[in-house]
């Protein structure tokens, strides 16, 4: 299938590793144009480096931390005023820390909604406009299979996360006659190095050890497996292609079949 991606410029966030990683990945390996960012200069250069290497795309790397209202405002202008338009938006960041319901006060929600939520609505806020202009985009936000089925340990996660799902199913409906699609992806475990790094700290906590604790997890998912990146990559790419153009205002599940529920 012809995802039609050729030269699309295609904005996507947080990107210096993990699920950002393999969606700006599998967007430039179809032929788009991108623009990634992340906290660390460093870490988005190395990434665009290597993402160039791979695929020959044009990767603009820029550092902006999304919870911060001034640098989304400079990364979008920079990226505007350097292609000239955005297709394309994936919306991203960090997870917020683990704990349960009522491990954290109101300032730790407020915290979580900046990261997950406010980060979104910005991201939006700033690309929307060039895509109303040329009457054609593709959003879609990352969030959790938490959006679905909260989990236990995840408490700021499953508040936070919520929100994105309500924000971009309204925004959907807004913009679908624009032909802008907007769509939520929801993860359940992909094995980037966040996850490594709580499977390991699991591991420490239960004094088992990671193998164990991998084994564990895999078994409770039905697929028998932990997800891959490049998985999770290719969704987001077709979510993004022009062939999805009647998808919009949805939630998928990338889970393995992790979730329990119905609908
Ligand atoms: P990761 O820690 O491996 O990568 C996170 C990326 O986000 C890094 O590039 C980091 O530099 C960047 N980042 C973090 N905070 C940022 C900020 N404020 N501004 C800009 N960039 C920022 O994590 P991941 O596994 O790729 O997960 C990405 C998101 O998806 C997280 O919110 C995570 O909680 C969520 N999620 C992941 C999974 C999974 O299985 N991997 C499942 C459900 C939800």
């Amino acid at each position: 299938m012809d995802l039609q991606l050729n030269d699309k410029v295609a904005v996507v966030a947080a990107a210096s590793r993990g699920l950002g990683r393999a969606v700006a990945e599998a967007l430039a390996a179809e032929g788009a144009r991108l623009a990634i960012c992340s906290r660390d200069r460093g870490r988005i250069t190395a990434a665009a480096d290597a993402i160039r290497d791979a695929t020959g795309s044009d990767v603009l790397a820029l550092e902006c931390d999304v919870t911060d209202p001034a640098a989304v405002a400079r990364f979008a202008a920079t990226v505007l005023d350097h292609y000239g338009t955005a297709h394309i938006l994936f919306t991203n960041a960090g997870g917020p820390p683990p704990g349960s319901v009522l491990d954290f006060g109101a300032d730790d929600y407020a915290a979580a909604v900046e990261l997950n939520l406010l980060s979104t609505i910005r991201l939006v806020n700033a690309f929307l406009p060039a895509m109303q202009r040329q009457g054609w985009g593709r959003i879609v936000a990352s969030t959790s299979i938490s959006v679905k089925q909260p989990l236990p340990n995840l408490a700021l996660s499953n508040v936070a996360r919520a929100g994105v799902v309500a924000y971009i199913k309204s925004l959907s409906q807004r913009v679908a006659a624009d032909n802008i699609t907007a769509n939520t992806v929801a993860p359940g475990y992909i094995m980037t190095e966040r996850v490594d790094q709580l499977l390991d700290d699991r591991a420490a906590r239960e004094e088992r050890t990671p193998a164990e604790v991998r084994e564990d997890l895999a078994g409770d998912i039905p697929a028998r497996r932990i997800g891959r990146p490049d998985e999770f990559g290719a969704l987001v790419a077709f979510l993004a292609s022009e062939p999805a153009a009647y998808i919009t205002g949805t939630t998928l599940l990338i889970d393995g079949g992790m979730y329990q529920g119905l609908m």
